[in-house]
């Protein structure tokens, strides 16, 4: 496919100016001597151009997207309306409060509805991300020991966690100790009590785990690390596991945040923007990034008064209009919430219980929002890898689950169907991953030199990444 500027044929689409104009009063230093060197063609072109350029990535509105720990699930689009509202999207974010009570108000009452989904006894809307609002935990609870007199360095981190957690607890200053799992792929306690000492600050846990695994021990360890004086905290970026169910508070958890962009609808892949609110027990409360949003029974603040506050960790009032469509989402939804971790977990099962028998299933419990298979089996018979498999799936319009990931899972191929997907595609995803198991058998060349019907083959993904060439050079 040729690009824009390989089209550029003369024809031109917009007339910026009409060159005819007089435009003398315009300072000579001012006005452009060369060509401004933007592509050019017909309005129908450009259009063409641009679709057939979208049409060659794969996208949630063109099938099954089973990434594992991304929750790429249906958002609904009327939500993408209400983010666009105009009162939403053209409000100045440096308005004075008494000019933008709707806008505080939508956030004020998010809070509240996170406090609830959570447990939690407050929340902070600011940080961009899940990474972010990783971060922003970590600097609470670095906090509170400070405020406490205490000087504690350690924070643990099991063996399983997305790699965010351990990078997060670094960034913030703390050295990271790994803990092990078990063989039923979770918190091994007795290697965890070994750990504990004066020094440790806390745990960082995401419950159902990587694994899609729920720690049945998470009680025993917050007893544990309470009485150890450290805090917990909970990697929430998949609620959709949870939801309505139980909540981080009564697994004994003092610091969550949430993905607003995996489990409360907005769209994500290609970098953003998205929203991960960080909510805190009460006696965090003040060690918040400030401003909250507040209300005193008559109008909605900023509230800039919180005693140990950590400062701002993001501009204004975080990514504004992902906070709508999650607000959206949380009405629409209401009690169903619960329902959709019901269906999450429901499509994660029946998915694990159809593939197992091709596939191994190196810890073969009930999971929750997703499971974990390896490809050890193709790969031992028959030469065929998780990556070979990944991209046999691109050729079935289907994206690739995660892979290598967890690390603790050789070959890991980490399926998550989400709440939103029919029995009917579940089903053919089964019989494409049961036919590829059986290529892999009977046809391994197939899968090893897969995709062949991608607009591009492989790609050599650290290139890509260490040298990405982004722009034409005419
Ligand atoms: C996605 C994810 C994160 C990181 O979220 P970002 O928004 O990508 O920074 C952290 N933990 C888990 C378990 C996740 O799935």
């Amino acid at each position: 496919m040729k690009t824009i500027f390989e089209k550029t044929n003369g024809v031109q689409g917009v007339l910026l100016t009409d060159e005819k104009e007089d435009l003398s009063f315009i300072d000579k230093k001012f006005v452009r001597k060369s060509q401004i060197g933007l592509p050019q063609v017909g309005e129908l072109d450009a259009m063409r151009h641009y679709k057939e350029l979208s049409d060659k990535n794969f996208c949630i509105e063109k099938g099954f997207y089973p990434l594992g720990s991304c929750t790429m699930k249906y958002n609904p689009k009327v939500n993408e309306l209400l983010a666009s509202l105009e009162g939403f999207s053209s409000l100045h974010p440096e308005v004075d409060d008494e000019d933008c009570q709707g806008a505080l108000e939508l956030m004020y009452k998010l809070q509240e509805a996170l406090k609830v989904i959570t447990g939690m006894d407050a929340v902070t809307l600011q940080p961009a991300a899940g990474a972010h609002g990783e971060l922003t935990g970590m600097m609470v609870i670095k906090k509170y020991f400070e405020v406490k007199g205490e000087n504690r360095k350690k924070v643990i981190i099991p063996d399983s966690a997305h790699g965010t957690n351990p990078a997060s607890a670094h960034l913030c200053g703390f050295d990271i100790i790994s803990v092990k799992s078990n063989e039923k792929g979770q918190v091994d306690i007795e290697e965890l009590k070994k750990l504990l000492d004066s020094d440790v600050a806390a745990i960082m846990m995401t419950n159902p785990n990587t694994l899609g695994i729920f720690e049945e021990n998470v009680l025993e360890i917050s007893n544990l690390m309470h009485d150890n004086g450290s805090l917990l905290y909970y990697d929430g970026a998949n609620f959709n596991a949870i939801m309505g169910y139980t909540n981080p508070k009564l697994m004994g958890f003092d610091v969550v945040h949430l993905n607003l962009h995996k489990t409360f609808s907005t769209p994500h892949g290609g970098g953003g923007p998205g929203a991960g609110p960080v909510c805190v027990v009460g006696n965090l409360k003040e060690m918040l990034p400030a401003p909250v949003i507040a209300y005193d029974g008559e109008k909605y603040y900023r509230n800039y008064n919180l005693k140990n506050s950590i400062g701002s960790v993001k501009g204004f009032f975080g990514n504004f209009g992902v906070l709508v469509r999650a607000y959206a989402y949380i009405l629409m939804m209401g009690k169903n919430l619960k329902e959709a971790s019901e269906n999450a977990v429901l499509n994660a099962n029946y998915l694990k219980e159809k593939l197992k028998g091709a596939y191994l299933l190196p810890f073969d419990e009930p999971c929750m929002h997703e499971f974990v298979l390896s490809g050890e089996k193709q790969k031992e018979e028959n030469n065929v890898s998780t990556l070979n498999i990944a991209k046999a799936l691109m050729d079935e319009n289907t994206h690739p689950p995660t892979v290598y990931f967890p690390l603790i899972v050789h070959e890991a191929i980490m399926i998550e169907p989400t709440e939103s997907e029919t029995k009917e595609v579940l089903d053919d995803f089964v019989d494409v991953m049961l036919k590829i198991a059986d290529d892999a058998k009977n046809n391994p060349e197939k899968v090893i030199t897969a995709p062949h019907s991608t607009p591009v083959k492989r790609l050599d993904e650290t290139l890509a990444a260490r040298k990405p060439d982004l722009s034409y050079k005419g």
